[in-house]
């Protein structure tokens, strides 16, 4: 088979690309191991995606946003950083005259579903799924991938979006830095007594953290980072028992919480690609920057990546170019590092801070907590960027 872009993975970066790349004219091939029933209802898998504006502004031009079930997002009025039993909370909240949520909850299962519907109804990409990339070969004039059934597809461009631990990045020879914090998120939705304001809290507490996301005046999803241990311990208990763990670390700020959906465990370990291109091949979405889940971007950039790889790719088919020329990659590779980096860093610093018990970093955490809470300019500034809307994109 050949095609101009073959991408492995149709997670929500691969199925992003391929919406982006809805009538460029390029031909593309999507290989995917789960099976086709599969990506059209994916199951639930606790993930609770915080979409900044830009993403809600790209997924609304992609069609997937319009496609969400009303009970599917959940305004986020405000977010709230604490520091063990503190008094002093970040609070970050729009300004008021915004008239509008710092972002909005919306559940990973229906992101991949929406913009699944997306590409097939559009039926100009070509799915092929229950088959598992294996092989690659990157040559000058053509890429050719190998999967599991034998089959091979040549192809000007292939991209990987095949999650952090991508096959296709090590058969490709990119190194990629890891770094293991050494703690397990579980996830989970709970109902709860009281009303949680729409308000996001994370809080970290002494040997966990735990935060609340809210999904419905009384439905939250509850997110407790703690070793593997005892995750292992927690995802043992009953559900009676979990909702009166979780309750209890929790603090009892809700009232009584009950377990209402399955519980999903993710190992929390953060990879960067040390190149996002090679000849013939691009990394996006985690497969070049899988980040840490607690500062809510690893969608967020993989969406903002597959958007910039999509504009570059449309602009090299509108010249008759080569969609896997050098000049196309590199230029994405450079803006989607720029975009990434900063990010990435900062994410895991936040990280390490938050997780660590030793007491330098409690007053590390007071120290950075106290200078958010107490400087309005910091707050404005963390809002600005969960609020903005690229003026290119608006306009657009
Ligand atoms: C607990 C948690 C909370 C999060 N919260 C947020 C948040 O609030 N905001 C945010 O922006 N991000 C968040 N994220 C991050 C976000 O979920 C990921 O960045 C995103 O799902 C990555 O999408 P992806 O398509 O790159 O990879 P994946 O979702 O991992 O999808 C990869 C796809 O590739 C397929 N595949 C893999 N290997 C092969 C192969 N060899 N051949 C064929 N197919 C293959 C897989 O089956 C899969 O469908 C969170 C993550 C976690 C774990």
């Amino acid at each position: 088979m050949q095609t101009d872009v073959a991408i492995v993975g149709a997670g929500p970066a691969g199925l992003s690309l391929a919406a982006c790349l809805a009538g460029s004219g390029l031909g593309v091939v999507l290989v995917e191991r789960l099976a086709e029933p599969v990506l059209a209802r994916p199951p639930f898998d606790g993930r609770e995606i915080a979409l900044n504006h830009t993403s809600q502004t790209l997924l609304k031009r992609l069609g997937a946003w319009g496609r969400l079930g009303a009970e599917e997002i959940a305004p986020i009025r405000e977010a709230r950083v604490l520091n063990g039993h503190m008094p002093l909370t970040l609070r970050l909240s729009p300004p008021e005259r915004a008239g509008e949520p710092l972002g909005w909850f919306v559940p990973n299962h229906a992101i991949r579903r929406t913009l699944y519907e997306t590409v097939a109804e559009r039926g100009e990409a070509r799915f092929l799924c229950g088959r598992k990339a294996v092989g690659l070969e990157l040559g000058g004039g053509e890429a050719r991938l190998l999967l599991d059934d034998g089959s091979r597809i040549g192809a000007r461009l292939i991209v990987a979006a095949d999650t952090r631990f991508s096959a296709l990045r090590e058969l490709a020879g990119i190194a990629a830095d890891r770094l293991d914090f050494g703690k397990t998120m579980i996830v989970a939705r709970v109902e709860h007594e009281r009303p949680n304001g729409r308000v996001a809290t994370e809080w970290y507490a002494h040997g966990y953290t735990i935060a609340m996301l809210p999904l419905g005046d009384h439905v939250a999803s509850a997110v407790l980072t703690v070793s593997p241990a005892e995750a292992e311990r927690l995802m043992a208990l009953c559900d009676e028992e979990y909702g009166a763990e979780v309750t209890r670390r929790y603090e009892g700020r809700l009232g009584r919480m009950r377990l209402v959906s399955t519980r999903h465990p993710y190992p929390l370990v953060a990879v960067l690609a040390r190149r996002f291109v090679a000849r013939r091949l691009a990394l996006i979405g985690d497969a070049a920057v899988g980040m840490h889940p607690t500062t809510a971007h690893g969608y967020n950039l993989g969406l903002s990546g597959a958007w910039a790889l999509a504009e570059r790719l449309r602009e090299a088919a509108s010249r008759g170019a080569d969609p896997g020329g050098a000049g196309t990659l590199f230029a994405y590779a450079v803006a989607h590092r720029r975009a990434s980096l900063p990010m990435y860093y900062a994410t895991n610093a936040i990280a390490r801070l938050y997780t660590d018990e030793r007491a330098p970093a409690f007053l590390a955490r007071a120290a950075v907590l106290a200078a958010g809470a107490a400087i309005a300019p910091v707050r404005r500034a963390i809002v600005a960027h969960l609020m903005a809307r690229p003026a290119a994109l608006a306009a657009a």
